[in-house]
């Protein structure tokens, strides 16, 4: 794509300037694309009534144009519209529980949803945003904005104001930066198309958290996943991958760091070797090939996740060759961690026999 002028503006995370969300909410209007912070990740963000915007959104992405997008809104109003008939009392129930917040649900669609937004569906995927500055800007352009994660398609999403501009400088008609995306992990998304409510991303918002709300809920089979219409078509695609291959390691937590030592004892020391690791386990990495990064305590689940996709991003910068990454237990917020950690490792296990063999092919191995 040709490199466009990108206005890039920072804004005041908890009380953002009016003149700038005017001018960011204009562009929208007027069939742009702006990134903007939320509560969980940055969005590139087009109006939803905009042929070119939505476009411009698959364009600068590179994100294939069979993968749905999350269309935002400030208000009950602006999201009527939007789905088909009235809303259930189990809609109304999560909505008046978990919104404005990380839920995005999905409802059968109307009319008023341009079939690109939602790549020929006929659900919508609906998300309110708390974040300030996503209300403001989402409340001052007057229309539903489409925005899927704010990063190149396959690359981590991003959380941080530097990690956009890397992917999307030139690429996008404006970027709002700002501080703020705490959660750090993307929406839980949750269909509600069907008489059956059924988790399609684990997120912050846990399935126990829903189920308390609305009863059970299920996780899609695998056999579901790999359907040719898959019921969440992002889901097929790869994830969050490092420039470099990444193994997990499995287990508790001794058999872990054993599996991970056992690893590094047959790498030559010439390799640089990124550890994804805790601050329980970090004394143990001291070696000078290695560039070990704690996510945090392991009893601090959301203080990890937030830090999970910016961790990934600085193994890229310190490029290294390969990385080895410690695994959580995947109970409540787990769950979402360790569904975006196996995304980014391609389910590759360091310690379990049958991918043993799946070893990323380094140079200069020895056999010391
Ligand atoms: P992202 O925009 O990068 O946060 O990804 C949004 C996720 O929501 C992707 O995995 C999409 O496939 C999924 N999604 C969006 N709209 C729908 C929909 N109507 N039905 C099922 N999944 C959807
Ligand atoms: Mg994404």
């Amino acid at each position: 794509m040709l490199k466009k002028e990108t206005m890039i503006r920072s804004i005041d995370a908890m009380h953002p300037n009016k003149l700038e969300i005017d001018l960011a909410a204009d562009l929208i209007r007027q069939g742009g694309t702006v990134v903007f912070p939320t509560e969980t990740v940055y969005g590139i963000g087009a109006s939803i009534h905009s042929t070119e915007g939505i476009r411009k959104i698959f364009e600068a992405k590179g994100r294939p144009s069979d993968n749905p997008l999350i269309v935002h809104v400030a208000s009950l109003e602006m999201m009527h519209p939007l789905v088909k008939g009235p809303l259930s009392p189990r809609v109304i129930s999560l909505i008046e529980s978990f919104w404005p917040g990380p839920l995005t649900l999905i409802l059968e669609k109307s009319k008023n949803v341009p079939d690109p937004v939602t790549a020929n569906l006929d659900t919508v995927a609906v998300r309110m945003p708390r974040h300030p500055v996503a209300r403001a800007l989402i409340e001052a352009a007057g229309v539903p904005i489409a925005a899927p994660s704010a990063n190149l398609s396959g690359k981590s999403s991003a959380t941080r104001a530097n990690h956009v501009i890397d992917d999307l400088n030139g690429r996008v008609d404006a970027i709002l930066c700002s501080d703020g995306c705490e959660i750090g992990l993307e929406s839980t998304v949750l269909d509600l198309s069907g008489d059956q409510a059924v988790l399609l991303r684990p997120g912050i918002i846990t399935k126990e958290e829903i189920e308390n709300v609305i009863g059970n809920i299920v996780s899609p089979t695998s056999h579901e996943v790999s359907d040719s219409v898959p019921r969440s078509p992002g889901m097929k695609y790869t994830h969050y991958a490092p420039k470099a291959p990444m193994l997990m390691a499995v287990g508790d937590l001794a058999s872990m760091t054993e599996a991970i030592h056992a690893q590094l004892m047959s790498y030559d020391r010439s390799v640089r070797i990124g550890i994804l690791c805790t601050d329980e386990t970090i004394g143990g990495y001291t070696d000078e090939n290695l560039v070990a990064i704690s996510l945090g305590s392991r009893s601090d689940l959301r203080g990890m996740s937030s830090r999970l996709f910016s961790t990934l991003r600085s193994f890229d910068e310190s490029n290294v060759d390969l990385i080895l990454a410690e695994s959580f237990p995947e109970v409540g917020i787990g769950e979402a961690l360790m569904n975006r950690l196996r995304k980014a490792c391609g389910n590759r296990i360091l310690n379990q026999e049958s991918t043993m063999d799946e070893r990323p092919g380094i140079v200069s191995m020895s056999s010391r």
